[in-house]
């Protein structure tokens, strides 16, 4: 069986282009090495998101839900846990070829966000012996917070963000090396309204504790201070891990993202690229802006299989 479209992502990208492939009647099957939901599950499901269109707010799962509930009411299908490792040349179609299955189609969609992404890591003293210990990457289930201290690091939206949650049920504290935020200026207010301690223009010297994170040593302008803390959480970006990439013929830049350009096309006929893995000039990393690439991303797919009489 050879399907129009193989997207490989089941993340706000991938589920999109699936939901527009699906409204050109395509037949269409979503992959994901995971469970479908990307970085909206994977990373932050608790999350309020407050800047996708028609939604004041909206909780990170509930959109990931909503998102996968269209895609599948317009007959997407959807194969979790399914890993691509090769995208191969068959005959008039290509081959997706997984550990044990795989699949053909006449063209492919990557949407695999940041891949398996993994944490930046801070590289002070305590943080490896510690990690899971107390130090961790993505805040702990808000259950095991109440009433602890809970350390968080960064100056972006994601560290703001996961703050603000945890200050609802923690004594929180936020520290960042600049005198100022890169998060959003709405995020930044919504910092001002919480209850959230700040350390700015400081460093983190070590991260303090024998079987569990005790307490963090920060450098404040030179003064050294020491904070209590049960929790140490880094939230200083993330690097991608985007090596299946590298297997699968496709141009990438310098930091292993995948080239398109404005028609979301990559080097290779007939495969197109969307969302968090995909860079060009002007790239803006935003839910909204993933999904606009995958509509295009779908058109284009369209008229590579089906090539209409307008394209
Ligand atoms: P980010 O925007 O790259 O911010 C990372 C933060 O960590 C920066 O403040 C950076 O400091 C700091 N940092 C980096 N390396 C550090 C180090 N070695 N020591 C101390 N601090 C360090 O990462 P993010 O917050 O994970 O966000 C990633 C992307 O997703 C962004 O484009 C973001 O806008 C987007 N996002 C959007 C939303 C939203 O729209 N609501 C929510 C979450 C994420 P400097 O500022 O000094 O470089």
């Amino acid at each position: 069986m050879i399907r129009d479209i193989i997207i490989i992502g089941a993340g706000p990208a991938g589920l999109t282009a699936g939901i527009y492939t699906r409204s050109r009647k395509m037949s269409t099957l979503i992959l994901d090495a995971a469970s479908a939901g990307g970085q909206l599950i994977s990373l932050y499901p608790d999350k309020g998101i407050h800047n996708y269109p028609g939604f004041a707010e909206i909780q990170a799962k509930k959109l990931s839900e909503r998102l996968m509930a269209h895609a599948e009411s317009m007959g997407c299908e959807i194969l979790e846990s399914f890993r691509a490792m090769r995208i191969e040349q068959g005959e008039e179609c290509f081959i997706v070829r997984g550990e044990k299955e795989e699949f053909r189609s006449r063209s492919v969609i990557v949407a695999i966000g940041m891949g398996l992404f993994k944490p930046r890591k801070l590289g002070v003293p305590g943080e490896e012996c510690l990690h899971r210990r107390g130090v961790d990457y993505v805040l702990p289930e808000k259950d095991s917070l109440v009433d602890k201290h809970v350390v968080m690091i960064g100056g972006g939206n994601s560290a703001l963000e996961m703050a603000i949650i945890a200050d609802s049920v923690a004594d929180t504290t936020l520290v960042h090396r600049r005198d100022c935020f890169r998060a959003d200026e709405s995020v930044v207010e919504a910092l001002d309204r919480s209850g959230v301690r700040r350390f700015l223009e400081t460093n983190i010297v070590s991260i303090n504790g024998d079987e569990k994170v005790e307490s963090v040593t920060l450098d404040c302008g030179g003064e050294l201070v020491e904070l209590p803390a049960d929790y140490v959480i880094i939230n200083i970006g993330t690097t991608p891990d985007l090596e299946d990439l590298k297997e699968w013929g496709l141009e990438l830049d310098a930091d292993g993202l995948l080239c398109v350009d404005s028609d979301m096309k990559t080097s290779r006929p007939g495969v197109f690229g969307c969302g968090d893995v995909v860079i060009y000039p002007g790239k803006y990393r935003q839910i909204v802006t993933a999904c606009g690439e995958a509509a295009t991303a779908a058109n284009s797919a369209y008229k590579f299989v089906k090539k209409p009489y307008w394209a």
